[in-house]
Order: C-alpha cells, then sequence, then structure tokens
C-alpha cells in the first residue's frame, strides 16, 4: 500500500486508523452480516452509533446540555440559507463580518433572505487581515452576528471568538471545527461541512443553542427547521449514516489523541514550521497578517510564479499531492487539517528548501 502526503482543502485527508478500522468493518460490521451502509438507520445497532458521536463529540468540545447537535446534510452552504431563515424574523437585520470567499458568500446568500449589515469588511487589504475591532459597525439589535472564523481559500484564522454583546454570534467552523479548543458557551450556533476535520463529504454538523431553535417562522417546512431536526435526533429523514458512523470514529481517533487540547498543540506547532520555513525564505511568502495566520490552511507564493507548476510537479512526484491553490488565489496552499501529521508537513518544508536551493 501506498499513501501519499495529502494536502488537500476537502474533502481533505482523513487519519489512517479511521479508514483501517472502516476498512475491517465493512463486510461484516459487528457480526451482523451487513456493513453498517445496509442497516437501518433506526436499528437500534446504527441509532446506538449515532447516539455515540453524538456524545463522543460532545464530551471532545465540552457542548452542554444547552445546545443541540444536528447531524445533518446539505453542506455548510445549506446552512449559509437556513441560518438566516431559522434565526430572523421578517424585517430583521444580520451583521455579517466579511473575511473572505466564504464570509462573503454567507453574507450573499443571507441577503436574499433578510437585509444585511455589513460590521466589517476586510476588502481593502484584499482579505489578507481583519479590520481592527474597534472599526467594526455592528447593530445591537441584529438577529445573529455571521463570521467564518477560517477562511479556507484566505488562509485567514480570527484565533478568538469577536465580542458582539448579546447578539448571538453565529460561526462557520468548517475547516476549523476540533483543530483547537473553543468556548461552545460564547456562541449561538456552530456548523461546519464534515470533509475536512470530521470525516466524508455529505455530513454537516449544526450545534446550536436551543433557545434559537424556537425562533423559526411558522411557515417554515419541516425539513428546513433546525428544531424538527434537533426533535427528531437528525432522522426527520434517511441520515448519511456511512458518514456519521465515520465521524464518530474520527471522533474517537482525536479522544486516543488526547482530545483537542492535544490537537491545537500540535496543529500550532505545525502551522509555526510551515510559516517558519516560509517566513525564513526569500523564495517562498505568505501574504496574510501575522495575528490572522490560519493554522488548517497555508497558502503560499513562489518568488518565480512561472515555476509553480514545476513546483507542484515535482512535489508530486515526492509524494506531496494537493498542494495548487485555490482557482481564485492561484500560487500554493497546504491545509494542515488533524488528520496530518507533522512528520507531513517537516517532509513539505524539506522539499521547499530543496526545490528553493535548486531554483531561488
Ligand atoms: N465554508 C467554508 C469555510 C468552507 O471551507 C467550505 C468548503 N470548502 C464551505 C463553507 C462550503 O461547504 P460545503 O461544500 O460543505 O457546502
Amino acid at each position: 500500500m501506498s499513501r501519499v502526503i495529502n494536502f488537500s482543502a476537502g474533502p481533505a485527508a482523513l487519519p489512517l486508523e479511521v479508514l483501517e478500522q472502516a476498512r475491517a468493518d465493512m463486510p461484516d460490521w459487528q457480526g451482523s452480516g451487513m456493513s453498517v451502509m445496509e442497516v437501518s438507520h433506526r436499528s437500534k445497532a446504527f441509532v446506538a452509533v449515532a447516539e455515540e458521536a453524538e456524545a463522543d463529540l460532545r464530551e471532545l468540545m465540552n457542548i452542554s446540555d444547552d445546545y443541540a447537535v444536528m447531524f445533518l446534510q446539505g453542506g455548510a452552504t445549506l446552512q449559509f440559507a437556513l441560518l438566516p431563515m431559522n434565526l430572523s424574523a421578517p424585517g430583521a437585520t444580520i451583521d455579517c463580518l466579511l473575511t473572505g470567499s466564504w464570509s462573503k458568500k454567507a453574507a450573499s446568500e443571507a441577503g436574499i433572505v433578510r437585509s444585511v449589515n455589513i460590521a466589517a469588511d476586510g476588502a481593502a487589504s484584499n482579505y489578507t487581515d481583519v479590520p481592527a475591532r474597534d472599526t467594526w459597525n455592528c447593530d445591537p439589535n441584529a438577529a445573529y452576528f455571521h463570521y467564518a472564523p477560517n477562511e479556507t481559500i484566505g488562509g485567514v484564522e480570527i484565533h478568538a471568538p469577536p465580542e458582539v454583546g448579546d447578539v448571538p454570534l453565529v460561526a462557520d467552523m468548517s475547516s476549523t471545527i476540533l483543530s483547537r479548543p473553543v468556548d461552545v458557551s460564547k456562541f449561538g450556533a456552530i456548523y461546519a461541512g464534515a470533509q475536512k476535520n470530521i470525516g466524508p463529504a455529505g455530513l454537516t454538523l449544526v450545534i446550536m443553542r436551543r433557545d434559537l431553535l424556537e425562533r423559526a417562522p411558522a411557515d417554515l417546512p419541516k425539513i428546513m427547521r433546525y428544531k424538527s431536526h434537533a426533535d427528531g435526533g437528525s432522522m426527520l429523514n434517511t441520515p448519511p449514516t456511512f458518514a456519521w458512523y465515520l465521524a464518530g470514529l474520527v471522533f474517537k481517533w482525536i479522544a486516543r489523541q488526547g482530545g483537542i487540547d492535544a490537537m491545537g498543540v500540535q496543529n500550532q506547532r505545525k502551522a509555526d514550521l510551515l510559516y517558519g520555513a516560509i517566513d525564513a525564505s526569500n523564495f517562498y511568502a505568505n501574504p496574510v497578517a501575522r495575528a490572522y495566520r490560519s493554522w488548517m490552511n497555508v497558502p503560499f507564493t513562489l518568488a518565480r510564479p512561472e515555476l509553480d507548476s514545476e513546483f507542484r510537479a515535482q512535489a508530486e512526484a515526492s509524494g506531496l499531492t494537493n498542494l495548487k491553490g485555490h482557482r481564485s488565489v492561484g500560487g500554493m496552499r497546504a491545509s494542515i487539517y488533524n488528520a496530518m501529521p507533522e512528520t507531513g508537513v517537516r517532509a513539505l518544508v524539506d522539499f521547499m528548501a530543496e526545490f528553493e536551493t535548486n531554483n531561488a
């Protein structure tokens, strides 16, 4: 077997141990003579898996019973639309912080449903920096405040939740969830597509303070209503059972690594290693303001952009894959989520040094 070192932004690398467990389970799961994909979501055995995954997530993230945890479909993108539909009434305003592509997309979708107040916009820095908190123009009566703690494309991460008073804070954590400790009690809602730090695509986590579940207008169909999903144990209809099961294996893997505190230590070390190598060189550069550099997605450029494709070809040949920057940015991007071991980042840094020596 040969596994590459996969820097994909998502769907992203999964821990090998998890894949091997899934392979071992595949044909005859728990002695059932079936795979987990072939059993009813309402069977006792699957419900136990679903409940255990939720309990493990609650323990990892220290989520209190004041919050509902939902295992949904539709991706983070569906939540861009469902959040304004559920959490705000006609006439209400939603505060949005713009720090890059994903928070802009979320604001644009919210703007179709309600009026949006742009509290601050990083456009002036081309989204390489976040406007200082004292320049934000927040609406104290906003239904909620939306932001993306980690911009997957631009590699801009807000390392601590912003202070927004009594307005519920809603965070798209798609590319940062489970990467470090977070105080869930500071949030009204947290959501994340699974395909980076949670498991396979097709599953979306939504963690929502229970009082906010009550806000949905009466004319919202059940399938679009968070409260129905929460009340129905995320089994209003058939959930993505395999992805839910696999997420459960990932939660157990994170616990075995020492939990989220340990992940945070490891992720910071990995990020420091890569940014350190970039900063120490005159050949590579990262455009993001230091205070907002992402621990998860590290975009970088070469001093000689005409060598971009050669860099990627040689990287591929060395087993370092999916380093191409997002099509909207160009250059490179190394996504170093939880499942990327420090040895993987070290291999990239060594490759970068060698490429620089040969080409600078
Ligand atoms: N938000 C962020 C921060 C993302 O990185 C992504 C996907 N890369 C999305 C939203 C969209 O997620 P999905 O494809 O699950 O709808």
